[in-house]
């Protein structure tokens, strides 16, 4: 297994000693002009580090940040100019606008796929400017002037060194929330969302609700520059805040690394001082003035995401030593453990499946099927290829929608609950074709498991009062890894394991669940000879520990060793139920099945 590269966390001394060197910068006897790039630098990193989380965590693209930074903006602005409203007050204003702008936009198109937030990002940022531009009250194009600066404790920032330090404050405040909350069990689930949404969603986890989540922080960072902005413009107007500015914090973010916050940092640095020469080169260049750079932008991040898909980050994270990447986790010791729930009895009906039904246009790919499963059971469930194995596994699990039939646990009706409602009670599940979340470590995917067992919610990762959660979930994980026989993995990044591994990870993280039933869609497919035996024994003893299982499995040979009762399916129809002696007897299966094997 090759060392896990991952150089993405600061060194422990990194952050502070750069956070010390922003803060005395101003004190220093550095010229004015540099102070005032650096004020530049850190307002556009604020913008850049919510897209980082956003597009380069989260997966989903904004092209209207911009915008937000001028509801920041004109919010306070407006507020100053024409009522004479603290800078203090119009912060709150403007935060809590951007908010609501971004739940509203959000709730209308988060749930929908993938590219509509684009679409109404891009829709918003020309509403946005359109309007700024067209209110009296607003100023329309020369916007507002005489906006004043902001006072602390009696003391006037001014728009230069005095409101460098408080921008810096800001920018690495949030740069530290955004580290301590991807760290964190909100964190996980927004760093689960560019593997798609069915396994998040199979853990109970609602993914909208993290979207939204990551959203609206990336507009709260957005604002808070913009009020910084105005007060340090001291006036605002539409320009700044347009949809071509809004593409250049993505630019920003993407030329940084928009998988790292400390990229955001890069990328608004070079941006800034690249554009500054630029403005003042080109023209001398060419011989005109006009907003040339913004070419030479479009050109660099074309070559930039065909060279360079990881940004600028990767290349100074090389200097670093490389690191391995391990979560705040020192061991079980002294951890609590994590709420458990009610086991049934052992021969309680657990899983009464009636009739379900699933067609596909004019496909019938599941046709009316029935089976029960009791408590401590294993029961497998095979068939040829296409026979509607996992279709089945997909209608209990509420991934699909019933065409007919229902499906009841423990007595309870679920059929038709979505597979998040599910999972809370007590279903859990593994996926056909692995989905690990690859650049999270073996033990940070099986804590994902653990998400519906604990509480902990974003502003209390941020604020980092979550640890002794975060320690029992990690307990837990590591435990659940132990059990499976793959502790020894569990500060590899999931990504660098074989198959073989991948699927005992899947299974430690549905365990990790606490499950009532453990359903497994072809664990054994695409191991090996060793790698299924070990499979098998370690099915073996969750059922020696009175874990109830249903197998969903290709492999005749491996289920028969395994199971207590099979059912076969064909054609989307059940075939038979029996033991494993039965089905093996039958010359209906060997027909069926066996014959297509051989
Ligand atoms: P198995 O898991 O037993 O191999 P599946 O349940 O995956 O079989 O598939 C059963 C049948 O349903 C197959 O004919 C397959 O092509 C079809 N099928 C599965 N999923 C879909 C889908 N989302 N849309 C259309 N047809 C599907
Ligand atoms: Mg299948």
């Amino acid at each position: 297994m090759p060392p896990v590269t991952r150089r993405a966390l600061p060194t422990r001394w990194a952050f502070p000693a750069f956070a010390l060197f922003m803060l005395v910068l101003p004190l220093l006897p550095v010229p004015d002009f540099w102070i005032t790039q650096s004020n530049y630098i850190g307002l556009y990193s604020l913008v850049a580090l919510g897209l980082v989380l956003l597009t380069g965590v989260g997966g989903l693209t904004s092209f209207g940040q911009a915008a937000f930074v001028g509801v920041g903006a004109y919010t306070s602005a407006y507020l100053a100019t024409a009522h004479a409203v603290s800078p203090w007050i119009g912060l709150v204003v403007g935060v809590v606008l951007a908010v609501v702008v971004a739940l509203v936009l959000g709730a209308i198109t988060l749930r929908m796929s993938g590219h509509y937030l684009p679409l109404a990002t891009i829709a918003w940022g020309l509403a946005l400017n359109y309007t700024m531009g067209n209110m009296g009250w607003l100023g329309k194009y020369d916007g507002l002037q005489g906006v004043p600066t902001i006072g602390l404790f009696g003391v006037d920032l001014g728009t230069g060194r005095g409101l460098h330090d408080l921008i810096w404050a800001v920018a690495l405040v949030a740069a530290l929330a955004v580290i301590r909350l991807l760290d964190s069990r909100p964190g996980r689930a927004i760093r689960s969302l560019k593997s798609g949404s069915m396994m998040a969603e199979a853990m109970g986890i609602s993914t909208f609700r993290y979207k939204l989540t990551a959203f609206v922080i990336a507009a709260v960072l957005a604002a808070l520059s913009g009020w910084l902005f105005a007060h340090f413009q001291r006036s605002v107007n539409p320009t700044p805040f347009s949809i071509a500015k809004g593409i250049e914090y993505l630019f920003m973010a993407v030329l940084g690394g928009i998988g790292n916050v400390w990229g955001a940092f890069l990328g608004s640095a070079v941006v800034r001082i690249v554009e500054d020469q630029l403005q003042v080169l080109l023209p001398r260049l060419i011989g005109t003035s006009g907003n040339f750079e913004v070419i030479v932008f479009g050109i660099v991040l074309v070559v930039v995401l065909k060279y360079a898909p990881e940004g600028l980050w990767a290349f100074v994270g090389r200097l670093a030593p490389p690191a391995r990447r391990v979560p705040d986790w020192h061991g079980p010791q002294g951890a609590a453990a994590l709420p458990t729930r009610g086991k049934p009895a052992r021969g309680e009906l657990l899983l009464d499946v009636q009739a379900v039904r699933k067609q596909f246009g004019g496909l019938v790919a599941v046709n009316d099927v029935s089976f029960q499963i009791r408590a401590g059971d294993i029961v497998g469930l095979i068939g040829p290829n296409g026979a509607g194995k996992s279709t089945t596994f997909n209608l209990i699990t509420g991934v699909l929608a019933l065409s007919g039939g229902g499906v009841a646990f423990r007595g309870e009706p679920v059929g038709g609950l979505p597979s998040r409602q599910i999972a809370r009670r007590g279903i859990s599940r593994t996926f056909q074709h692995v989905k690990l979340v690859p650049e999270m470590t073996v033990l940070e995917n099986v804590a994902l498991g653990g998400y519906l067992r604990s509480r902990a919610g974003t502003l209390r990762a941020m604020l980092r009062l979550d640890r002794a959660e975060e320690r029992a979930l990690f307990a837990e994980a590591e435990r659940q890894l132990a059990r499976i026989g793959m502790a020894d993995k569990m500060h590899e990044l999931a990504g660098n394991l074989a198959l073989g591994p991948q699927r005992l990870v899947e299974i430690a993280r549905a365990l990790a669940t606490d499950p009532a039933l453990l359903l497994l869609d072809e664990p054994a497919a695409g191991l090996r000879h060793k790698e299924k035996a070990a499979l098998g024994d370690v099915l073996r003893q969750l059922k020696a520990e009175g874990l109830s299982i249903l197998l969903v499995e290709h492999d005749m040979d491996f289920v028969m060793g395994l199971t207590d009762r099979i059912v076969v399916m064909e054609f989307g129809t059940r075939l038979m139920e029996g033991t494993p002696a039965e089905v093996q007897a039958s010359p209906q299966v060997r027909a069926a099945y066996l014959g297509t094997e051989h």
